[in-house]
């Protein structure tokens, strides 16, 4: 059965590897792994079936089927294929359009006839398995390589590859490297970078994002969401460079720490990122960037970033880019922004505030793309095994409110200030009578995001404990700070 938490053995030994080693460890790994792969030995009779299918992949198991597989990961691997889909349908549309712009018909079909299918880099690919079904289950996909550094994992891919047939065995290529050594020499070769590591992907960023084509496809995924999300906040910063602020929205925070990151590392390259779907399941997140080259846009890169201030009494938040522009100097410049953006107390409930991040600060999904791979897993609703649980994250992502970064807590609110609880549905309603927008999230059922500011919302708050009382408590908790003011707003609730 799978370890908890999407542990595996494959996953252990790329850690081996690309981390510190531990030779008893690697040893150990390497002896069990090679002997449950052993042809001679029918290990698998008592333990069930001695295959494994997904999608239109079947891969070997080892006798206690936790080497090479990972259920919970079917939908990682299901919607990475959707969203693989969705981008080799746009690259052959931007090829076409830029290839046959204001050109004269018979160089048209010459331009046409040079579109090479995208190629496929599973970086860390251990049994092959989401190399393969990419290979079989997208139209249009060039060669995949699937790289590991471990000779076992080859091995077992190697096997896996063969018996998927002829379609695998002639576009995935197996191959025994280092992850960064392999995308370091091989600079904008492939159109489509996976990266899927045991933990933190913050050793590979730099060489991935060297080695993606322009306008290409990098999707990450992280697993170390004790760091991202505030547990070790300084283990954060040295990886990612971020501080995460502990909260409901941490989720959130973790994937807009990340995006920070990957941006951080495209722009001392000259290239910058471009998200596409920025996605938070099970117990990891995941996201999905197009990079592109340009030294222009990469000046603008601070203003994509932001530090948040978190109030240690109310958990209101605000951003504050790094970044601003003078809108009186025509080069547009982004200049070092003028701070602090709050008063030292906050001004809801008199704590202070603690000061997170760098984050990134623009929209984490393209709600476009978010909306078209929507539509095309409907129609394709068959060949995904994890249909529901990625439609129903996909939809949630596509009614996100694209210019509102993290989110406020309805539960949280009613804890600080010890009320009953309105319900959602109330609580959308008030702030957008207030003239403001709201969405909820796919990170939290329970999320509210909104533009309207966080007096907003506890002017609202107010309004609603002057409908429903509570009892009053002594002292100079938050809440009581927040209801001792009037609101300044009223007649929303
Ligand atoms: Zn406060």
């Amino acid at each position: 059965m799978p370890l908890a938490f999407g542990f595996s053995r494959s996953r252990l030994l790329n850690r081996c590897i690309n981390h510190p080693p531990n030779p008893v460890l690697c040893l150990y790994l390497a002896f069990s792994s090679a002997a449950s792969s052993s042809p001679s030995e029918p290990s698998t009779a008592a333990a069930g079936p001695a295959t494994i299918r997904e999608g239109r992949a079947e891969i070997f198991r080892d006798e206690s089927n936790s080497v090479f597989y990972n259920k919970a990961q079917v939908n990682n691997r299901d919607i990475s294929i959707a969203v693989l889909r969705s981008f080799i349908s746009k690259r052959r549309e931007e090829f076409i359009v830029r290839s046959t712009r204001g050109e004269p018909e018979d160089t048209k079909l010459s331009e046409l006839a040079k579109y090479e299918e995208p190629k496929v880099l599973e970086a860390l690919a251990a049994s092959g398995l989401r190399a393969i079904r990419y290979a079989l289950e997208v139209d249009g996909i060039g060669e995949v390589t699937a790289v590991d550094n471990n000779e076992v994992a080859v091995e077992a891919c190697k096997k896996n590859i063969q018996h998927n047939g002829s379609l695998a065995s002639s576009k995935v290529v197996p191959c025994l490297a280092d992850a960064r050594v392999y995308m370091l020499t091989h600079p904008k070769e492939f159109d489509v970078v996976d990266l899927d590591p045991y933990g933190s992907p913050a050793a590979f960023l730099d060489s991935a994002v060297q080695c993606v084509t322009d306008g290409g496809l990098l999707m990450c995924s992280a697993t170390d969401m004790a760091v991202l999300a505030g547990g070790n906040a300084e283990v954060c910063f040295s990886k990612y460079g971020s501080y995460p602020l502990r909260g409901k929205h941490c989720h959130e925070m973790a994937l807009r720490i990340l995006l920070a990151c990957i941006e951080s590392h495209a722009i001392r390259h000259k290239r910058h990122i471009v998200p596409i779907i920025s996605i938070h399941m099970d117990f990891y997140i995941r996201v999905f960037v197009r990079i592109f080259t340009s030294a222009s846009t990469v000046k603008s890169s601070p203003l994509k970033l932001a530090h948040v201030y978190q109030c240690v009494g109310c958990s209101s938040f605000h951003l504050q880019n790094i970044g601003r522009i003078n809108l009186e100097d025509k080069r547009h410049i982004a200049l070092p922004n003028f701070a602090p953006t709050v008063p030292e107390e906050c001004s809801e409930c008199a704590h202070k505030f603690v000061m997170g991040g760098p984050i990134w600060s623009d929209p984490i999904h393209d709600k476009e793309w978010a909306s078209s791979i929507l539509s095309s897993i409907h129609v394709m609703m068959d060949s995904y095994p994890a249909y529901a649980k990625i439609s129903a994250i996909l939809t949630s992502v596509s009614e996100e409110l694209p210019e509102a970064p993290l989110f406020v807590s309805l539960h949280n609110l009613c804890a600080i200030l010890k009320c009953t609880s309105p319900t959602m549905v109330m609580l959308h309603s008030a702030i957008r009578n207030a003239g403001y927008q709201t969405s909820g999230s796919h990170v939290d059922p329970l999320a509210l995001k909104t533009n309207a500011p966080m007096s907003v919302i506890w002017d609202i708050m107010r309004c609603w404990v002057h409908l429903h009382p509570v009892k009053h408590r002594p002292g100079n908790h938050p809440g009581n700070v927040i209801l001792s003011q009037e609101p300044k707003l009223q007649g929303f609730v």
